[in-house]
């Protein structure tokens, strides 16, 4: 009898480490780091006026009190890029929650928002390397994906065709994440693609080639081969009965914060157009730069309906609408550093880390953990607390982050105003806002449903 019971437990606990290791290898997690921005010259006690940089005297004498409690704290400030302190708090804090992510997406930025005449070629360079090293001291042994963001170039924003000094240096610093294959379409043009195990292959893109700040590359219809090379990286992919994720800086469609396209319009519809016909295989696509938290859907094509002549734009856009579904997703995780623009009317963020949760069998990207920083309260105690912000899976009610669930999830913030005032807040890290107006909601909208420049148009007229 004794035995028998023995034998029972023995069992019992057999078959659930087993439920719990099977779990554990069906979900697999990825660490997404961007837009760190870390200000090497940033100084506790610094002028947010300056960037943080230069020390105010006055601090230590106490002879402007008022002055005093604005200067920079050791742990940030929103009107500068990312303290050294807060740089570490946040890498120790992803260490802890998870030391050995399947890989890492690391989408650049790493150079903090200085003007060009405080910038040199070595500075991007030291820049680079140093985020590098620390990724690898953080994570020894873990795969990392890199992409080159605007920052990580010089002058600011112009990255040119290749091979050129940035690209040679980044593909050299790069070197221990990639093949040797990678590493030549990089010195090309900073793109590349990495198979991360049979069945899963990252494609990493050079969108700072489309950026509208970057003027290289303007005169040219594809820059550096990048777009033909993806429609045949993607055909291959198919091919092989591959899933692809892909990763890139900047993403296209319309940015609320900054109140732009991200993209040269030459750019911005013939690239997403690139996708249509591989909705089949991409899980989905991860950027960062715009330093906001939120997502956009995206379809096979700017229009699947065949124009009839009287009708005006607005018939064009209904029918248009009314036949699409998403073929894709897009996340633009928000950014480590909390810096607020004062030249731009738009709000700063606090501090974020995210982590993206995903089916090692499948490859759909089942969830992301948002972590945050309450900067205000940072400054306060003089210490950074890291928190669970929120669960993608709960605030959008889904069961996965793929392009129909998320269409599903865009409907009801649309039909449900308190998720679009929380999806706003969201926005910006959980900083106060000053809430979403009729005009803010309607540009909320169209910019996560219509990535296209003409569905963008059409969307605000018709909404
Ligand atoms: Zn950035
Ligand atoms: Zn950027």
């Amino acid at each position: 009898m004794k035995f028998n019971y023995l034998l029972f437990i023995l069992l019992y606990i057999l078959i659930t480490s087993n439920t719990i290791l099977s779990q554990k290898l069906l979900n697999g997690n990825i660490w997404h780091i961007t837009d760190t921005h870390f200000d090497f010259s940033y100084q506790p006690g610094g002028d947010p006026d300056d960037m943080c940089r230069i020390y105010k005297s006055s601090h230590h004498k106490g002879e402007d009190h008022d002055k005093d409690t604005q200067s920079a704290s050791p742990v940030g400030n929103y009107r500068c890029d990312t303290s050294y302190q807060l740089l570490i708090s946040a890498f120790e804090e992803m260490a802890k929650i998870e030391p050995n992510p399947d890989f890492i997406i690391w989408t650049g930025d790493d150079v903090p928002h200085l003007d060009n005449s405080e910038l040199n070629q070595s500075l991007i360079i030291q820049s680079i390397v140093n985020m590098t090293d620390l990724i690898q001291y953080y994570f020894p042994g873990v795969r990392v994906f890199p992409s080159i963001g605007n920052h990580d170039s010089y002058p600011q924003h112009q990255i040119a065709v290749g091979p050129n000094w940035l690209l040679n240096q980044v593909a050299e610093i790069w070197s221990p994440f990639l093949s040797n294959d990678s590493l030549e379409t990089v010195k090309v043009g900073g793109y590349y693609s990495e198979l991360f195990e049979p069945g899963l292959r990252i494609v990493s893109l050079n969108t700072v080639f489309y950026y509208t700040q970057n003027k290289q590359c303007t005169n040219q219809s594809d820059p550096a081969g990048q777009l033909a090379w993806l429609n045949e990286t993607l055909s291959m992919a198919r091919q092989n009965q591959e899933k692809v994720l892909v990763i890139a800086h900047v993403a296209p469609g319309y940015c609320v914060k900054y109140s732009v396209f991200n993209f040269h319009f030459q750019f911005n519809d013939i690239y997403l157009e690139t996708f249509g016909n591989y909705s089949d295989i991409i899980i989905a696509h991860i950027y960062g730069h715009e330093h906001t938290d939120n997502y956009r859907l995206y379809y096979s094509q700017p229009s699947s309906v065949v124009i009839q002549p009287e009708w005006d734009e607005i018939d064009q856009f209904l029918a248009m609408t009314k036949q699409q579904m998403p073929s894709g997703v897009m996340f633009m995780s928000p950014s480590l550093t909390p810096y607020m623009d004062p030249y731009v009317p738009a709000l700063p963020n606090n501090p974020s880390l995210r982590m993206f949760q995903y089916n090692t069998t499948s490859y759909q990207l089942l969830d992301y953990l948002q972590f945050w920083s309450n900067l205000t309260d940072n400054i306060m105690t003089n210490q950074i607390n890291w928190m669970l912000e929120y669960k993608a899976k709960d605030f959008y009610h889904v069961e996965a982050l793929d392009p129909i669930s998320m269409y599903e999830a865009y409907l009801l913030i649309e039909n449900t105003e308190e998720m679009l005032d929380i999806y706003h807040y969201y926005n910006s890290v959980s900083y106060p806002t000053k809430g979403c107006d009729e005009i803010c909601r309607k540009i909320q909208l169209c910019s996560m449903r219509h990535p296209y420049s003409k569905g963008f148009e059409g969307c605000l007229v018709v909404l």
